[in-house]
């Protein structure tokens, strides 16, 4: 017998979060079905969902699979929360992306982890720190890297951020496969940190003040900018995308407008800008790609960390490739 844990996005909004649960059965993990009314996604009266498999992943927690699915209607329908149908309508597997997921851990009260205590000494010593009065979550994110690369999913990295109790990791994915990696990436995240009685906060802005927020930078190239490039190439996609900048704001995350606010490394929301190794920008151009004959790729700054990475792959070739 084979154990299944299925992963699908609820209806909740402005975005869904994780939900699973297990089947056990011999075969392949065949289409099933969920209570749609307890999660936001159907009224009582008519309320099962389909879930439908779409990528599987070795389990790192047991002998099983992880099976992350979409969500049809009863009747066989894309349902609406299923943001991932029109992202995989636009994108196929000559598009990377490289997702910068930030966020932090929290005790189960919500404070900060090192903050339990009250506001902690200003920022300066926590990014990539290391000693215990610097970095605090270190052996949770280690085990969630160990733990995604178990399972398959290509993490490139991780660090310590600018505020205490703040982490980063990067997942690199293609296609539509990307958008499914790191969903799966954040589910372990959520699942690994249980382990530790810790929990997870992916909000841009936990902390107001002279804090870091928590962003999601999208690096992104398809194969032209990665093999026949030109400055030419790379601007004219900076100013279509800066054409459609409202439209990629509203598809980049909720509370966004508390962290793109023009300092802590961010433009601010209401402006579009694009630049070679700028940090200050919406859209960064990296001195990489420039040093290579302007070959490489771009990253946009702009998305928050609690973006649904359907959506942001939605916009980003949707936009490209009109
Ligand atoms: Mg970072």
């Amino acid at each position: 017998m084979n154990k299944y844990e299925y992963i699908w996005l609820d209806g909740f909004e402005p975005e869904p979060s994780l939900r699973s649960k297990i089947k056990v059965t011999d075969g392949e993990p065949p289409e099933w079905s969920f209570d749609g009314s307890s999660t936001q996604q159907a009224e009582g009266g008519s309320s099962d969902c389909l879930l439908l498999p779409v990528e599987q992943y070795e389990n790192p927690t047991n002998d099983g699979s992880l099976v992350m699915c979409q969500v049809h209607t009863g009747e066989h329908e894309v349902h609406p929360s299923n943001t991932r149908a029109a992202a995989e309508a636009v994108v196929s597997d000559e598009w990377w992306f490289g997702f910068e997921q930030e966020y932090f851990f929290t005790d189960n009260k919500g404070n900060p982890l090192g903050w339990e205590d009250g506001t902690p000494r200003p920022q300066g010593d926590y990014y990539c720190g290391v000693g215990s009065s610097n970095v605090v979550g270190r052996e949770i994110s280690e085990a969630h890297l160990d733990a995604c690369l178990d399972a398959g999913i290509e993490l490139t990295g991780t660090n310590a951020e600018v505020a205490l109790g703040q982490w980063e990791y990067q997942c690199l994915g293609k296609g539509i496969k990307a958008g499914d990696d790191l969903w799966v990436s954040r589910y372990l995240l959520h699942k690994v940190a249980e382990e530790f009685g810790v929990s997870v906060n992916i909000h841009p802005k936990p902390k107001t003040g002279d804090w870091n927020g928590s962003g999601m930078h999208t690096n992104f190239s398809n194969e032209e900018m990665r093999t026949t490039g030109s400055e030419e190439l790379f601007n004219s996609m900076c100013e279509k995308l800066g054409a459609v900048h409202e439209e990629g704001i509203a598809s980049y995350g909720s509370d966004n407008d508390m962290r793109l606010t023009g300092t802590h490394e961010t433009q601010s929301i209401n402006e579009f800008s694009y630049g070679v190794s700028d940090r200050g920008a919406s859209i960064r151009i990296p001195i990489y790609t420039v040093e290579h004959d302007w070959n490489g790729y771009l990253e946009d700054r702009r998305p928050a960390s609690n973006a649904d990475p359907y959506r942001i792959i939605a916009h980003l070739v949707g936009t490209l490739t009109a």
